[in-house]
């Protein structure tokens, strides 16, 4: 029988999606929507508004207005410490709802939601380690440099207006990396979910006016890159533009940002790769890391994948028997089931995409396993195998290209040096695993690899360490103290003490 999701909505209540606009919900002015088709199914199974540009002006005006008045990034710390941690609870306790709603947005199961990384528990802490910087970041009281008697100070105010742009493959995580920080700092947003993750990122909304979120400090708007997307990337009014997504929208967002030189933050793909050493500690457990985090839960589709590995000859055959032996536990079907563990392709667009990187990975390696859509019950769905390709050139599309799919491309090395040398050889530098029982070789080539974030047998998310990109990775990092930062800006504020003139 062919797969439905519709029992799960019905069950789940999914209602139609609409703005958040100085706290109030309502359709968009020109009663434009956006039919959701589920990517397990292609069944429609919901739809939400889309905002134009009026409403998007609408929604930096509220922001604006709240910010200007004060009322947010003025308040006691204590109003923003408190209402972060009653939302971090309140996240808490609708952990099992959101999970649902994700599952009928990207189809992403239940088993991997509750998986820490992309865990509605992981977006809580998120938002409790930062309701603690509230009242710790500040500026400096310094000597003055040419003696007298001077105060020379620096404050850290809040940003302005924040543009938040979100992907589709992990909304709960990347909703709290930016709003958390950036309402932690007293900035007030305008937040825009992606079409292909809405209705999770709903909820999340209205829990935040649950919590006590004053009208106005976080505005909603849903839609599409265009025109919803385009109107705030270019809006006069927004100071800076936080977003997460491809490296194609990014070099937009850097090009609209130059008409009022907004701030911008990216967080883009990568091409990661996992370098796996002759002595790794256990080739076959590197492998299925590896070969796991490009297929399980959402299929690759997530930036920091290690989709590229480079594996020493020694060791080459046994990493290709045991990532192959991993594609094999690839469970795919209804995202309800438990006994699912990985995801569709988000769209048509990205199946038609992945399929045609394997077609060209069939001219530039070796096809191991996979390389097929799924058909059968699953033909509605955008399923796609597990994909190994092995004896793969570096220099080759398919090492070189974020394929956003479960295909792993595997290339020989022979010396560390080599391993190193290829692994910097990409446009990208978002991350890196190294698997090797020698520690100084582990850290002598985290230290020499270009990318911001290095797995040295492992690799676990954590919500209070900065995140992001070198390269065309990114801009900027999340997480941690740099992330509340950079929702700051730093003032400069000079008196002299005395009647001395300047
Ligand atoms: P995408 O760039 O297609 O879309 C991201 C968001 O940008 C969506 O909300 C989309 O509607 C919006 N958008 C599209 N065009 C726009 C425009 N012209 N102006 C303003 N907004 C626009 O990316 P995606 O498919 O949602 O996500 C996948 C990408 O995200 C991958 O490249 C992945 O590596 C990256 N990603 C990076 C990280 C990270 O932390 N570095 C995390 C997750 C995903």
């Amino acid at each position: 029988m062919t797969l439905t999701v519709q029992p799960h909505r019905e069950s789940v209540g999914l209602k139609a999606g609409q703005l958040f606009i100085d706290g109030q919900w309502g359709p968009a002015r020109d009663g434009a929507t956006w039919p959701h088709h589920h990517p397990a199914t292609g069944e429609a199974i919901g739809e939400f508004a889309v905002a134009s540009a009026a409403d998007v002006d609408d929604a930096v005006a509220a922001a604006r207005r709240a910010f200007d008045s004060g009322a947010w990034s003025y308040s006691r710390a204590t109003v923003r410490i408190q209402l972060l941690h009653r939302y971090a609870n309140l996240l808490r306790e609708h952990a099992d709802e959101l999970r649902a709603l994700q599952a009928l947005d990207n189809g992403v199961p239940l088993s991997f939601g509750a998986i820490y990384a992309t865990s509605v528990g992981a977006a809580a802490d998120v938002f409790d380690h930062h309701a603690g910087w509230v009242d710790k970041i500040g500026g400096q009281t310094l000597p003055p440099y040419q003696g007298g008697d001077h105060l020379a100070m620096t404050f850290r105010e809040p940003i302005g207006v924040v543009a938040a742009i979100l992907p589709w493959n992990a909304p709960f995580l990347l909703f709290a990396q930016k709003i958390a920080p950036a309402l932690a700092a007293g900035c007030t947003v305008v937040l825009k979910a992606s079409e292909f993750a809405t209705f999770s990122v709903l909820r999340m909304v209205e829990l935040l006016g649950e919590a006590g979120l004053p009208a106005g400090v976080l505005n909603l708007v849903t839609g599409p890159g265009d025109p919803t997307g385009e109107r705030l990337i270019t809006h006069p009014d927004v100071d800076k533009v936080s977003f997460t997504g491809s490296r194609a929208v990014g070099k937009r967002i850097v090009e609209a940002s130059a008409g009022t030189l907004k701030r911008v933050s990216l967080e883009l793909g990568g091409k990661s790769p996992a370098l796996v050493f002759q002595d790794a500690p256990n080739v076959g457990l590197a492998a299925m890391t590896t070969m796991g985090a490009v297929t399980m839960g959402l299929s690759g589709q997530a930036c920091v994948a290690n989709t590229r590995a480079l594996v020493h000859r020694d060791v080459y055959e046994e990493f290709l028997g045991a990532a192959q032996g991993m594609a094999g536990m690839i469970t795919y079907g209804d995202p309800f089931d438990p006994g699912v563990i990985s995801s569709p392709l988000i769209n048509a667009r990205q199946l038609e995409r992945v399929l045609g990187y394997i077609e060209k990975g069939k001219t530039e390696g070796r096809l191991v396993t996979g390389g097929e859509r799924l058909g059968g019950d699953l033909a509605n769905g955008n399923f796609v195998q597990p994909t190994i390709f092995a004896d793969v050139d570096n220099s080759a599309t398919i090492a070189q290209e974020e394929i956003f799919g479960p295909v792993l491309a595997v290339v020989p090395f022979d010396t560390e040096e080599e391993a190193v040398a290829l692994a910097n050889d990409t446009e990208y530098g978002l991350g890196a695993g190294v698997f090797t029982a020698d520690v100084q070789r582990a850290f002598r080539v985290a230290r020499r690899l270009r990318v911001g974030t290095i797995g040295i047998n492992g690799f676990q998310v954590e919500p209070h360490l900065p995140f992001g990109g070198f390269k065309q990775s990114g801009l900027g990092r999340e997480g941690g103290q740099s992330a509340f930062e950079a929702f700051t800006e730093l003032k400069t504020v000079l008196m002299p003490l005395g009647e001395e003139l300047m």
